[in-house]
């Protein structure tokens, strides 16, 4: 039986902003709609994560095993990605939960994506279609959406780079 499950996010670094908490009504209705056989002996936590350059998202567990993260890059965290995105990038994630990957759950597989092990598990849940608008998505419309995303941060970031000379110039 799956327990109690409330999806949180927590970073030393970032506090949970509302797009973490609607990330995290996502992760426990997918849960709950596919995966409801599927115990969480421990603590799941999903929220944005770093901008990465390739990847879309990542599942990985504590040391101590207490806690399993589901990150999704960072750039997703925009009004234009469809919700079916991050239903799919989760839906993935939790697969490799399921499966014991990232997860306190016995292991399935000896790899996590040995012999399309995955995809076989998606779309025994009704998931496959996730798949496949994952893939056009991530050919069509990531490429721009990630150039557009890290060029907005970096004239989000050029004060904070330009502060010190202008403090340096009032010193003058
Ligand atoms: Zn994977």
């Amino acid at each position: 039986m799956p327990g109690p499950a409330m999806t949180t996010w927590h970073s030393p670094t970032q506090p949970m902003q509302a797009s973490d908490a609607r990330l995290a009504c996502l992760v426990d209705d997918l849960w709950r709609t596919h995966f409801a056989d599927v115990p969480r002996p421990n603590a799941v936590v999903t929220g944005f994560g770093y901008p990465w350059q390739w990847r879309l998202g990542r599942i990985r567990m504590s040391l101590d095993g207490g806690t399993t993260e589901i990150t999704l890059n960072g750039l997703l965290d925009d009004p234009t990605v469809p919700r079916e995105i991050y239903v799919a990038i989760i839906a993935h994630e939790i697969v490799h939960y399921a499966q014991g990957f990232a997860s306190p759950l016995p292991r399935a597989q000896r790899h996590a994506h040995a012999d399309g092990a995955v995809s076989r598990e998606l779309a025994r849940r009704g998931l496959g279609a996730t798949e496949g608008a994952l893939l056009a998505w991530g050919a069509d419309v990531w490429p721009a959406l990630r150039a557009r995303q890290l060029a907005a941060r970096r004239t989000r970031r050029a004060p904070l780079v330009l502060a010190p000379c202008a403090v340096a110039g009032n010193m003058v």
